[in-house]
Protein backbone atom coordinates (compact mmCIF):
# COMPACT_ATOMS: atom_id res chain seq x y z
CA UNK A 1 0.00 0.00 0.00
CA UNK A 2 1.25 3.40 -1.25
CA UNK A 3 0.34 6.62 0.21
CA UNK A 4 -0.27 9.25 -2.12
CA UNK A 5 -1.11 13.17 -2.01
CA UNK A 6 -3.02 14.86 -4.46
CA UNK A 7 -2.42 18.39 -4.70
CA UNK A 8 -5.75 20.32 -5.79
CA UNK A 9 -7.69 17.59 -4.42
CA UNK A 10 -11.42 18.13 -5.45
CA UNK A 11 -10.32 19.01 -8.95
CA UNK A 12 -12.03 16.87 -11.45
CA UNK A 13 -9.13 14.67 -11.92
CA UNK A 14 -7.86 14.51 -9.03
CA UNK A 15 -11.34 13.09 -7.41
CA UNK A 16 -11.29 10.61 -9.96
CA UNK A 17 -7.36 9.67 -9.31
CA UNK A 18 -8.03 9.63 -5.56
CA UNK A 19 -11.18 7.06 -5.95
CA UNK A 20 -8.67 4.82 -8.45
CA UNK A 21 -5.99 4.69 -5.63
CA UNK A 22 -8.77 4.52 -2.46
CA UNK A 23 -10.32 1.53 -4.41
CA UNK A 24 -7.41 -0.45 -4.67
CA UNK A 25 -6.01 0.09 -0.73
CA UNK A 26 -4.06 3.38 -1.51
CA UNK A 27 -4.05 5.54 1.54
CA UNK A 28 -4.85 9.25 -0.02
CA UNK A 29 -4.55 12.13 1.11
CA UNK A 30 -6.21 15.30 -0.69
CA UNK A 31 -4.73 18.88 -0.52
CA UNK A 32 -7.83 21.44 -0.78
CA UNK A 33 -8.22 24.80 -0.02
CA UNK A 34 -12.12 25.05 1.09
CA UNK A 35 -13.84 22.97 4.04
CA UNK A 36 -17.06 22.47 2.11
CA UNK A 37 -15.07 20.29 -0.10
CA UNK A 38 -14.44 17.84 2.99
CA UNK A 39 -17.71 15.29 1.71
CA UNK A 40 -16.86 14.91 -1.72
CA UNK A 41 -13.82 13.65 -0.89
CA UNK A 42 -14.63 11.57 1.98
CA UNK A 43 -17.21 9.72 -1.16
CA UNK A 44 -14.18 9.06 -2.53
CA UNK A 45 -12.14 7.56 0.17
CA UNK A 46 -9.56 10.20 0.07
CA UNK A 47 -8.82 12.11 3.32
CA UNK A 48 -9.28 15.82 3.00
CA UNK A 49 -6.38 18.10 4.35
CA UNK A 50 -6.83 21.83 4.37
CA UNK A 51 -3.92 23.35 2.83
CA UNK A 52 -4.03 26.40 0.65
CA UNK A 53 -0.93 26.17 -2.09
CA UNK A 54 -0.81 30.01 -2.31
CA UNK A 55 0.55 32.28 -0.16
CA UNK A 56 2.69 32.11 2.53
CA UNK A 57 1.39 28.73 4.79
CA UNK A 58 3.41 25.58 4.86
CA UNK A 59 2.87 22.47 3.29
CA UNK A 60 5.42 20.11 4.55
CA UNK A 61 3.05 18.67 7.08
CA UNK A 62 0.22 18.19 4.52
CA UNK A 63 2.57 15.59 2.52
CA UNK A 64 4.63 13.90 5.05
CA UNK A 65 5.67 10.61 5.17
CA UNK A 66 3.85 10.40 1.81
CA UNK A 67 5.22 8.11 -1.23
CA UNK A 68 4.26 10.84 -4.14
CA UNK A 69 2.61 13.66 -4.79
CA UNK A 70 0.58 14.48 -7.64
CA UNK A 71 0.30 18.31 -8.73
CA UNK A 72 -3.30 18.06 -10.38
CA UNK A 73 -3.94 21.45 -9.15
CA UNK A 74 -4.83 24.92 -11.38
CA UNK A 75 -6.12 28.09 -11.19
CA UNK A 76 -9.02 27.56 -13.35
CA UNK A 77 -10.15 29.44 -16.43
CA UNK A 78 -11.60 32.02 -14.85
CA UNK A 79 -8.69 33.41 -13.45
CA UNK A 80 -6.32 36.03 -14.42
CA UNK A 81 -2.94 36.42 -15.25
CA UNK A 82 -1.51 36.65 -11.59
CA UNK A 83 -3.50 33.65 -10.60
CA UNK A 84 -1.41 31.46 -13.09
CA UNK A 85 2.02 32.84 -11.81
CA UNK A 86 1.12 32.49 -8.05
CA UNK A 87 -0.96 28.95 -8.36
CA UNK A 88 -0.25 27.35 -11.58
CA UNK A 89 3.54 27.77 -11.26
CA UNK A 90 3.77 28.68 -7.67
CA UNK A 91 1.94 26.32 -6.06
CA UNK A 92 3.65 23.58 -8.26
CA UNK A 93 6.67 25.65 -6.94
CA UNK A 94 5.95 25.59 -3.49
CA UNK A 95 4.87 21.46 -3.47
CA UNK A 96 8.73 20.83 -5.42
CA UNK A 97 9.79 22.62 -2.43
CA UNK A 98 7.69 20.96 -0.08
CA UNK A 99 8.67 17.90 -1.44
CA UNK A 100 12.51 17.60 -1.37
CA UNK A 101 12.10 19.15 2.55
CA UNK A 102 10.13 15.63 3.40
CA UNK A 103 12.55 13.44 1.34
CA UNK A 104 10.09 12.14 -1.15
CA UNK A 105 10.99 11.74 -4.32
CA UNK A 106 8.00 10.56 -7.13
CA UNK A 107 6.23 14.10 -7.85
CA UNK A 108 3.49 13.94 -11.01
CA UNK A 109 2.56 17.05 -12.56
CA UNK A 110 -0.58 17.47 -14.40
CA UNK A 111 0.48 20.30 -17.24
CA UNK A 112 -0.69 21.30 -20.43
CA UNK A 113 -0.43 20.36 -24.06
CA UNK A 114 1.56 23.89 -25.52
CA UNK A 115 3.68 24.12 -22.24
CA UNK A 116 6.18 21.56 -23.86
CA UNK A 117 8.45 25.22 -24.70
CA UNK A 118 8.73 28.97 -23.70
CA UNK A 119 6.01 31.48 -25.12
CA UNK A 120 7.20 34.53 -25.76
CA UNK A 121 7.94 37.13 -23.44
CA UNK A 122 4.66 39.35 -22.17
CA UNK A 123 2.85 36.38 -23.11
CA UNK A 124 -1.10 37.17 -21.71
CA UNK A 125 -4.23 35.37 -20.55
CA UNK A 126 -3.51 31.58 -22.55
CA UNK A 127 0.39 32.45 -23.16
CA UNK A 128 0.68 33.38 -19.33
CA UNK A 129 -1.04 30.14 -18.74
CA UNK A 130 1.11 27.96 -20.71
CA UNK A 131 4.23 29.94 -19.73
CA UNK A 132 3.33 29.39 -15.46
CA UNK A 133 3.00 25.27 -16.76
CA UNK A 134 5.83 25.50 -19.12
CA UNK A 135 8.37 26.94 -16.15
CA UNK A 136 6.42 24.63 -12.98
CA UNK A 137 7.47 22.08 -15.61
CA UNK A 138 11.02 23.18 -15.86
CA UNK A 139 11.23 24.11 -12.07
CA UNK A 140 10.42 20.12 -11.71
CA UNK A 141 12.82 19.02 -14.09
CA UNK A 142 15.49 20.82 -12.72
CA UNK A 143 14.51 19.68 -8.64
CA UNK A 144 16.41 16.26 -8.66
CA UNK A 145 13.15 14.66 -7.77
CA UNK A 146 11.60 11.64 -9.68
CA UNK A 147 9.52 13.39 -12.06
CA UNK A 148 6.76 12.71 -14.39
CA UNK A 149 5.56 15.77 -16.73
CA UNK A 150 1.88 14.66 -18.41
CA UNK A 151 0.39 17.41 -21.07
CA UNK A 152 -2.92 16.55 -21.39
CA UNK A 153 -5.17 18.23 -24.56
CA UNK A 154 -8.57 19.24 -23.98
CA UNK A 155 -10.25 18.00 -21.21
CA UNK A 156 -13.48 16.19 -21.74
CA UNK A 157 -15.88 14.91 -19.18
CA UNK A 158 -16.87 11.71 -21.67
CA UNK A 159 -16.26 8.30 -20.56
CA UNK A 160 -12.60 7.07 -20.35
CA UNK A 161 -11.70 5.25 -23.36
CA UNK A 162 -8.68 3.76 -21.80
CA UNK A 163 -7.32 4.14 -25.67
CA UNK A 164 -4.86 7.04 -26.07
CA UNK A 165 -1.61 8.59 -28.16
CA UNK A 166 1.06 9.24 -25.84
CA UNK A 167 4.56 11.68 -27.28
CA UNK A 168 6.65 14.16 -27.01
CA UNK A 169 4.79 15.92 -29.19
CA UNK A 170 1.05 14.65 -30.48
CA UNK A 171 -0.61 17.11 -32.10
CA UNK A 172 -3.57 18.51 -30.95
CA UNK A 173 -6.54 16.56 -29.23
CA UNK A 174 -8.93 16.09 -26.70
CA UNK A 175 -8.48 13.47 -23.85
CA UNK A 176 -11.58 12.48 -21.12
CA UNK A 177 -10.25 13.60 -17.50
CA UNK A 178 -10.77 10.10 -16.63
CA UNK A 179 -8.54 8.66 -18.94
CA UNK A 180 -5.75 11.14 -18.08
CA UNK A 181 -6.60 9.58 -13.90
CA UNK A 182 -5.66 6.36 -15.34
CA UNK A 183 -2.38 7.38 -17.02
CA UNK A 184 -1.01 8.98 -13.68
CA UNK A 185 -2.38 5.72 -11.69
CA UNK A 186 -0.32 3.91 -14.13
CA UNK A 187 2.47 5.86 -14.07
CA UNK A 188 2.24 5.92 -10.06
CA UNK A 189 2.89 2.37 -10.63
CA UNK A 190 5.71 2.18 -13.63
CA UNK A 191 8.88 3.69 -12.60
CA UNK A 192 9.65 3.85 -16.13
CA UNK A 193 8.32 6.87 -16.54
CA UNK A 194 10.25 8.19 -14.07
CA UNK A 195 12.00 11.51 -15.78
CA UNK A 196 9.92 11.85 -18.85
CA UNK A 197 7.62 14.45 -20.10
CA UNK A 198 4.56 13.77 -22.86
CA UNK A 199 1.51 15.05 -24.59
CA UNK A 200 -1.32 12.56 -24.09
CA UNK A 201 -4.37 12.66 -25.73
CA UNK A 202 -7.06 9.97 -26.95
CA UNK A 203 -5.51 7.55 -29.26
CA UNK A 204 -5.54 3.77 -30.37
CA UNK A 205 -2.99 2.54 -27.68
CA UNK A 206 -4.29 1.02 -24.20
CA UNK A 207 -2.71 3.28 -21.75
CA UNK A 208 0.37 0.59 -20.25
CA UNK A 209 1.49 -0.21 -23.62
CA UNK A 210 1.45 3.60 -24.75
CA UNK A 211 3.84 4.14 -21.66
CA UNK A 212 5.90 1.02 -21.89
CA UNK A 213 6.94 2.42 -25.39
CA UNK A 214 7.89 6.19 -23.88
P1 LIG B 1 -10.04 21.56 -11.82
O1 LIG B 1 -11.26 20.70 -11.74
O2 LIG B 1 -10.19 22.99 -12.29
O3 LIG B 1 -9.35 21.54 -10.39
C1 LIG B 1 -8.34 22.39 -10.01
C2 LIG B 1 -8.28 22.32 -8.50
O4 LIG B 1 -7.21 23.16 -8.03
C3 LIG B 1 -9.57 22.79 -7.81
O5 LIG B 1 -10.04 21.79 -6.94
C4 LIG B 1 -9.11 24.02 -7.05
O6 LIG B 1 -9.73 24.17 -5.81
C5 LIG B 1 -7.64 23.70 -6.81
N1 LIG B 1 -6.93 24.89 -6.38
C6 LIG B 1 -6.93 26.12 -6.96
N2 LIG B 1 -6.21 26.98 -6.23
C7 LIG B 1 -5.77 26.28 -5.15
C8 LIG B 1 -4.97 26.61 -4.02
N3 LIG B 1 -4.50 27.84 -3.85
N4 LIG B 1 -4.70 25.66 -3.10
C9 LIG B 1 -5.19 24.41 -3.25
N5 LIG B 1 -5.94 24.01 -4.30
C10 LIG B 1 -6.23 24.95 -5.24
O7 LIG B 1 -8.93 20.88 -12.72
P2 LIG B 1 -9.04 19.71 -13.81
O8 LIG B 1 -10.09 20.06 -14.81
O9 LIG B 1 -9.08 18.41 -13.11
O10 LIG B 1 -7.62 19.92 -14.53
C11 LIG B 1 -6.43 19.59 -13.85
C12 LIG B 1 -5.25 20.28 -14.50
O11 LIG B 1 -5.25 20.08 -15.91
C13 LIG B 1 -5.19 21.79 -14.29
O12 LIG B 1 -3.88 22.11 -13.85
C14 LIG B 1 -5.41 22.35 -15.69
O13 LIG B 1 -4.71 23.55 -15.89
C15 LIG B 1 -4.83 21.26 -16.55
N6 LIG B 1 -5.25 21.21 -17.96
C16 LIG B 1 -6.51 21.62 -18.36
C17 LIG B 1 -6.89 21.49 -19.69
C18 LIG B 1 -8.30 21.85 -20.13
O14 LIG B 1 -8.66 21.57 -21.28
N7 LIG B 1 -9.12 22.43 -19.26
C19 LIG B 1 -6.02 20.97 -20.63
C20 LIG B 1 -4.76 20.55 -20.22
C21 LIG B 1 -4.39 20.66 -18.88
P3 LIG B 1 -10.88 25.26 -5.53
O15 LIG B 1 -12.17 24.51 -5.68
O16 LIG B 1 -10.60 25.67 -4.10
O17 LIG B 1 -10.71 26.40 -6.51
Amino acid sequence: MSTVVIAGGHGKIALILGRLLAERGDAVRGLIRNPDQDEDLRAAGVKPVLCDLEGDGDVTAAIREADAVVFAAGAGPGSGDARKETMDKGGAVKLIEAAKAEGISRYLIVSSMGADKAPEDGAEGFGAYLRAKFEADEALRASGLDYTVVRPGGLTDDEPTGLVRIAAGTGRGQIPRADVAAVLLTCLDEPGTIGKSFDVITGDTSIPEALAAL
